[in-house]
């Protein structure tokens, strides 16, 4: 089905707020999950509202929870979500990080403990609103292991995203590297699942270890497993989300020791940087300029449209669902059944749904 974003935003603001009694921090919650399924990730849009109210019921995501700062040194921070709502807490945290790279050019943020932060563009593009380029690690303690690393056939940690976001210009509009470590994010095989549909050939590995394009070795036993993009390539920028992303905050890397059942946790280290730190972000973003026509002038390869450079999907996305966003039936459902958990009726549900 088709939903208009506003109606979106306002059913997942009332689940989330019945459920956590903060309707302010629904909000903003909802607000950014409708930005994810807006900019074509529906893997981290509203189709996790569910996830967040278990998290909420099963005590595992503190909706109440504020950001303490733990470390205050120069361009330093060090922060902990006591497993309160990511979005919320992020926000508030690169908030801090940008006070910081504007007081000193640089900021590095080590967040540690925030229940499921979401999509990590949101964060980068932020920084680079603010005018910072912005490097993200980010690990992920979720319930199960679900990427095998290179040449493993079983599941070691999860889908740890990484990003890089650089200021826009007049020419260019804001460059945003944001990926999953996985070849494909786990809520995309999600929404494959829940919608019957395959995900691309050896992002996935069966029990056995064998390459396969079935979603359901994710959510139906024997389990199988994400590979990491890239092969080892891939597998070592994973590590590195674990290691600097969670070791260092404190958070911890994937460690099965560490993960609880209806917890969904990031560690996240920001880099921030002031691109005329040196003088020179006049050169830089000329540069940025002319490399950027220069790549989008190859002619495109058979079948493809265009040339695109990170951060024109999101924004074709965002053109292309203005008015109407796709919701899949199993996600909905999912929506639904949520919105009664909390004490929802039809009536109020479908109002909503606009039927
Ligand atoms: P993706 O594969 O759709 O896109 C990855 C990057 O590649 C993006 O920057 C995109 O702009 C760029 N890109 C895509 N197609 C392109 C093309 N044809 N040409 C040039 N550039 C292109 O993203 P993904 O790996 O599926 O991740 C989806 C989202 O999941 C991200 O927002 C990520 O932050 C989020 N995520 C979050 C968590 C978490 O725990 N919070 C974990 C994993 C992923």
């Amino acid at each position: 089905m088709q939903i208009a974003p506003d109606s979106l935003r306002r059913f997942a603001t009332e689940i989330l707020s019945r459920a956590s009694g903060q309707p302010a921090h629904a909000a903003k919650v909802a607000d950014r999950l409708v930005i994810a399924n807006l900019t074509g990730h529906d893997s981290h849009g509203v189709g996790m509202v569910p996830k967040y109210v278990e998290g909420i019921r099963a005590g595992q995501l503190n909706p109440e929870a504020r950001l303490e700062v733990l470390s205050d040194k120069g361009p330093f921070l060090q922060v902990d979500g006591h497993f309160g709502f990511g979005h919320v807490i992020t926000e508030e945290a690169m908030e801090l990080a940008i006070a910081k790279a504007r007081e000193n050019h640089f900021a590095l943020l080590s967040l540690r403990n925030s229940f499921h932060i979401g999509r990590i563009g949101d964060w980068g593009e932020m920084a680079a609103s603010a005018g910072f380029i912005s490097i993200h690690y980010v690990n992920v303690l979720s319930p199960n292991a679900l990427v095998a690393p290179f040449g493993g056939s079983a599941a070691r940690f999860a889908t740890n995203p990484y990003c890089t976001a650089i200021p826009a210009t007049d020419k260019t509009p804001m460059t945003v590297l944001d990926m999953a470590t996985s070849t494909i994010a786990h809520g995309k095989a999600r929404v494959a699942y829940l919608s019957g549909k395959k995900v691309p050939w050896g992002s996935l590995i069966d029990a056995e270890g064998r390459e396969t394009d079935d979603p359901t070795v994710m959510f139906e036993e024997p389990q199988g497993a994400l590979t990491t993009f890239g092969a080892h390539k891939g597998f070592g920028l994973a590590m590195l989300a674990d290691l600097l992303g969670g070791s260092f905050s404190g958070g911890g890397a994937y460690l099965p020791e560490r993960v609880v059942d209806s917890r969904i946790v990031n560690n996240m280290l920001a880099i921030l940087i002031d691109p005329n730190v040196f003088g020179g972000a006049e050169a830089f973003f000329g540069d940025l300029d002319a490399y950027t026509a220069w790549v989008k002038s190859s002619p495109p390869a058979p079948g493809v449209v265009e040339v695109m450079v990170p951060g024109d999907p999101e924004r074709h996305a965002r053109k292309a669902r203005a008015l109407e966003i796709p919701v899949d039936s199993g996600t909905w459902t999912q929506l639904i059944d949520t919105a009664k958990l909390v004490g929802m009726d039809r009536a109020e549900i479908f109002a909503f749904a606009g039927s």
